[in-house]
């Protein structure tokens, strides 16, 4: 008899999906509470199915990540009028800074102040060049 699927033992997202973590599940995807935030109330968007990044999650799978993100977004901002934007993003590789193998969209609500310097949000993942200035 086919074994029932329980995901990758040794994978943090797959154990947290096992133990019922999910703050939210839509169909194909779950949300958690990252465990070291980079603000208040940031989010992973996980799909059920272990798979390496992005780049493998299926439509279905990234659609039901919009859908849930989405509506993620109005629940954030319904519960704290304080978040007055979001980053949104992927890691794929560890040369782009993925640290866990299991896809994942990361939620990271902001708030004005929150940095002294925002500009150029997620350019930031390469050291010193968040912002920049156009001649
Ligand atoms: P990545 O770096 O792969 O894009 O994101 C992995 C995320 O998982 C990080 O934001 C990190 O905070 C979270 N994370 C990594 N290891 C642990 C852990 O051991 N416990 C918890 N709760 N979160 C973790
Ligand atoms: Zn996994």
């Amino acid at each position: 008899m086919e074994r029932p699927y329980d995901g990758h033992t040794n994978c943090l997202f797959c154990r947290w999906i096992r133990a019922g973590k999910a703050v939210e599940t839509l169909d194909t995807v779950a949300a958690f509470d990252d465990g070291f935030p980079v603000t208040a109330g940031h989010l992973l968007i996980v799909p059920l199915r272990h798979t390496a990044d992005w780049l493998f999650m299926t439509r279905r799978e990234i659609s039901d990540s919009e859908t849930l993100i989405r509506a993620l977004v109005e629940k954030i901002r319904l519960r704290d009028p304080s978040v007055t934007g979001f980053n949104i993003g992927t890691n794929i590789g560890a040369s782009a800074g993925q640290t866990v193998f299991h896809a994942h969209i990361h939620l990271i609500p902001r708030r004005d102040g929150d940095t002294a310097s925002p500009e150029g949000g997620v350019r930031g993942v390469v050291d010193g060049k968040r912002g920049y200035h156009p001649s």
